[in-house]
């Protein structure tokens, strides 16, 4: 019998004014990573006349690299790097921050309805300091099964390949099922996967999953099938990351005084165009760039890949 972990979403406010609240599943008490995905914020469908939309003033980044996946709406994204790309449905932007980058994210005029998630990959050591990189690739959409669609927008799953380039291997793909449709998920060996179900309702590995809920398994090859209303998921898989790191802010390090650098790095470099996290030209909100807050007054300590599976749950479903 395979196992599943279902890690529930928690509500978290993003701040600010009007600010966009978003279902958190990862970083979780249960579980840190899914792979190397380490970080993984869903939002909406959000009205944006309501909320007031995405404006994410200049931030950095570091030991990480950020994968945005929309559903709807329009994301304007500028970084150091003179990157100036929309943020489209069905199309993936990469960042890898590597040793440094900075960047805004800005719903655009014509979004009405903000719905996607946030995703971070964690770098392993020997790639954290690699030099910054955007990339973007719009996935084709292939069927995969009868009534399974799929768009893979990081590694590799039945036969489609993303050419973007990761530090581990890694899996993202956005899988959408008509009522009662289903699909074998024939990763590769070693690989953990997780679904987070955005709509509908979704059986994974024989386990119930309501709406906004992650499930992860440790094995190969679960199977995947919608519930009566249909299913739109992200499949999110890759070999068990096994280093430990710091997360703290928008940084990823070894260690605590990795963190504390960068964090200063920022601070110091507060009305530079130059230096480790760069500048963003025509970012045009309220506040030029967002400060680093202070570090907490004890060391930070690092997280590993803990978590243990617990026993399937086939119990009818519930609304979440
Ligand atoms: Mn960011």
């Amino acid at each position: 019998m395979v196992e599943v972990q279902v890690l529930r979403p928690r509500e978290v406010p993003l701040g600010g004014p009007r600010a966009m609240t978003v279902r958190r599943t990862l970083p979780s008490r249960e579980r840190s990573f899914v792979g190397a995905w380490c970080f993984l914020d869903h939002y909406g469908p959000d009205d944006v006349a309501a909320t007031g939309g995405m404006d994410v003033a200049p931030h950095p980044h570091c030991g990480l690299a950020t994968v945005s996946w929309l559903f709807s709406g329009e994301v304007e994204h500028r970084d150091s790097l003179g990157t100036v790309a929309t943020v489209r449905p069905g199309e993936v932007n990469l960042m890898t921050a590597g040793r440094g980058i900075s960047h805004s994210e800005v719903s655009t005029p014509g979004t009405s309805v903000l719905h996607g998630a946030q995703l971070w990959v964690v770098l392993p050591t020997a790639a954290a300091g690699v030099e910054p990189r955007f990339e973007h690739h719009a996935p084709p959409v292939v069927e995969v099964a009868e009534g399974v669609r799929a768009q893979v927008f990081v590694g590799s799953l039945w036969g489609s390949q993303s050419p973007v380039s990761v530090e581990t291997p890694l899996l993202g793909a956005e899988v959408v099922l008509a009522p009662g449709a289903s699909v074998e998920l024939s990763v590769p060996p070693g690989y953990e996967v997780g679904v987070l179900v955005d709509t509908g309702t979704a059986t994974f590995a024989g386990c119930h999953l309501g709406a906004a809920e992650l499930g992860v398994v440790a094995q190969a090859a679960p199977v995947l099938a919608a519930g009566p209303a249909g299913a739109r998921v992200l499949v999110l898989g890759g070999e068990p990351f096994g280093e430990e790191v710091v997360m703290w802010w928008n940084f990823v390090g070894a260690s605590h005084d990795d963190v504390a650098a960068a964090r200063e790095a920022w601070e110091a470099e507060a009305g530079t165009d130059a230096g480790r996290f760069g500048s963003v030209d025509g970012y045009e909100g309220r506040t030029p760039r967002i400060p680093a807050p202070a570090l907490p007054g004890v060391r930070l300590r690092p997280r590993g890949n803990r978590g243990a599976p617990h026993p399937p749950t086939t119990e009818a479903p519930a609304m979440s």
